[in-house]
C-alpha cells in the first residue's frame, strides 16, 4: 500500500467513500464525481498502479472484479438498458488515480467511440 494513495486510504477506511461491495480481495464504491446516473468503481485492495503492472497471477483478480461488477450492475438496474466498463491506463487515456480501478457506468446513453 502507498501512504499517499487515495484508494488505499479508502481501502483502509482512512478516507470516506460510499462502499457498495467488499470482500477480502476487492472493494466497490460510488464515484465521487459521477459521469453517469450510476457510476461506481471496483478496485483491488492491493495497490497496483496501472494495468501495466498486472501479472499473470492477477488474472483471477481482474475476472473477479468484472463478474462482481456485472452482478452489482444488475442489482442497480443498469444492466438491461446497457452499461459500460472502463479502465483508463496512463496519461493519454485519462488515468488520474494510479491505483487500478474499473469504472462501471450506466443509466444513460453512451456515444461511441469515446472522446
Ligand atoms: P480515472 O480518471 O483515474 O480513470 O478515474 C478516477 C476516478 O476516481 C474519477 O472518476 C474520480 O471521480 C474518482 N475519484 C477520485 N478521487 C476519489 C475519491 O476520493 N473518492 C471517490 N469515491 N472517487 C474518487
Ligand atoms: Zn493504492
Amino acid at each position: 500500500m502507498k501512504e499517499e494513495c487515495i484508494f488505499c486510504k479508502i481501502v483502509k477506511k482512512e478516507a470516506p467513500a460510499e462502499i457498495i461491495y467488499e470482500d477480502d480481495k476487492i472493494l466497490g464504491f460510488m464515484d465521487l464525481n459521477p459521469k453517469a446516473p450510476v457510476h461506481f468503481l471496483l478496485i483491488p485492495k492491493r495497490h497496483i498502479p496501472t494495468l501495466l503492472n498486472l501479472k499473470v497471477e492477477d488474472t483471477f483478480l481482474i475476472g473477479h472484479i468484472i463478474t462482481t461488477g456485472v452482478e452489482i450492475a444488475k442489482k442497480l438496474s443498469i444492466a438491461q438498458s446497457g452499461f459500460r466498463i472502463i479502465s483508463n491506463c496512463n496519461e493519454d487515456a485519462g488515468q488520474t488515480v494510479f491505483h487500478i480501478h474499473f469504472h462501471f457506468m450506466g443509466g444513460r446513453f453512451f456515444s461511441w467511440p469515446p472522446g
